[in-house]
């Protein structure tokens, strides 16, 4: 039996220092804390997301921020309009969203202030916001990922128990794409040994290419705190035998080892590209103050991207998210500064970065961007 609790919170729209090179949001917000979907992977009972008092109490008690709408008329006079992501450490489509409709209402002010939007859901109740969706696509920009891991429903009911099946999140990505809204997938997180077999990763690729406009690769699946907690009992009461794998696999770490990760991306990079589906977003482009800054930092933050995608380590293009966010911050026209060849007093920006700038600039393409993307 689920219990809601109505509360009111202070503030509901959270800006994040750096800028999300996966979902290119620089906002978050989460009408709701807790999710009825109870995935037993799912990160948001970690104690840095948990406002629960007992993790297991996660899916069973959803906190309903009542007033966030009006909080959220009032944050977005002072914000500037950029992409906000509805998800993180909630579904924005749980079941709660038929009876209370905050997710609507948040999109309502949102299309209203030319806030662009992606949303992470497994719910396919988002069809019900086509109308308000259709209008920020048209105004700035939208995006819908829904999470696909794998279409056995034997490993489902241990790892997505309450969520939709995979087929409804795919006819709804097609419905969504049908009506002009770009929908793809968040293939997150392949967990290892159940989802990572060569037959997994090709069945999910396959078959949501030509449907879907994206697939994103999550080889990372954390295991920390009440998370890991709460999957190794999984494991211990349905899998005894997996347990040993995990431990030589994780160890103390909350992350495989980025050799473990190399391999997974590489095979995934393959089989989207035999089968011609995108393993990226690719960056929001609209009308706004500054447009070019906003495409030059983009583009650092995809070479950052897939310089990530191929170590398997968040931290390895770090040089690039730096530089971006200085572009993003300017408050002139990247142009002029090429113009008076003063993109290196840009901070962050050192030679490789300048020169990536400079071409870009020029001749508006990236040779690094094409190499990073390239073949593997
Ligand atoms: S849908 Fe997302 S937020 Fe909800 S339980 Fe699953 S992983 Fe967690």
């Amino acid at each position: 039996m689920v219990k809601f609790v109505e509360i009111n919170v202070k503030s509901v729209l959270t800006r994040q220092r750096f800028r999300d090179n996966w979902f290119w949001n620089r906002y978050t917000i989460n009408p709701y804390r807790g999710c009825q979907f109870a995935c037993n992977y799912c990160d948001a009972i970690t104690e840095k997301y948990l406002v629960h008092e007992d993790y297991r109490d996660f899916s069973r008690v959803i906190y309903v921020k009542k007033n966030c709408v009006e909080v959220l008329k009032k944050q977005v006079r002072k914000a500037k309009p950029d992409v906000v992501a509805l998800s993180g450490v909630t579904d924005p489509y749980q079941p709660a969203e038929k009876k209370y409709e905050l997710t609507r209402k948040v999109l309502e002010v949102l299309a209203e202030n030319s806030f662009p939007v992606n949303i992470g859901t497994k719910g396919d109740l988002v069809l019900r916001d086509m109308d308000i969706l259709k209008e920020i696509s048209e105004k700035t920009w939208c995006s819908v990922s829904f999470t696909i891991i794998t279409f056995n429903r034997d490993l489902l009911r241990h790892f997505e128990p309450y969520a939709p099946p995979p087929e409804k999140r795919l006819k709804a990505i097609e419905k969504l794409r049908s009506e002009g809204i770009e929908a793809g997938v968040n293939f997150i997180p392949i967990i290892p040994f159940f989802l990572d077999s060569k037959e997994n990763l090709e069945e999910v690729i396959s078959k949501v290419s030509g449907r879907a406009g994206y697939v994103l690769i999550g080889s990372g699946m954390t295991l920390r705190s009440n998370q890991r907690i709460r999957f190794m009992e999984l494991l211990k009461r349905n899998f005894p035998s997996y347990v040993e794998k995990y431990l030589k696999l994780y160890g103390d770490r909350e992350h495989p080892p980025p050799s473990y990760l190399v391999k997974i991306n590489r095979e995934a990079y393959r089989l989207c590209k035999k089968y011609g589906i995108k393993n990226y977003i690719p960056p929001p482009s609209y009308p706004r103050p500054f447009k070019e800054n906003f495409d030059v930092s983009f583009l650092l933050l995809q070479i950052a991207f897939f310089k990530e995608f191929r170590t398997g380590n968040p931290y390895s293009a770090w040089a690039y998210h730096r530089a971006s966010e200085n572009i993003e911050r300017l408050n002139t026209d990247i142009r002029k500064l090429y113009m008076e060849g003063k993109i290196d007093e840009i901070p962050g920006v050192g030679e490789s970065i300048r020169k990536t700038i400079e071409e870009y600039l020029a001749e508006g393409k990236s040779s690094k961007l094409k190499k990073e993307m390239g073949e593997w």
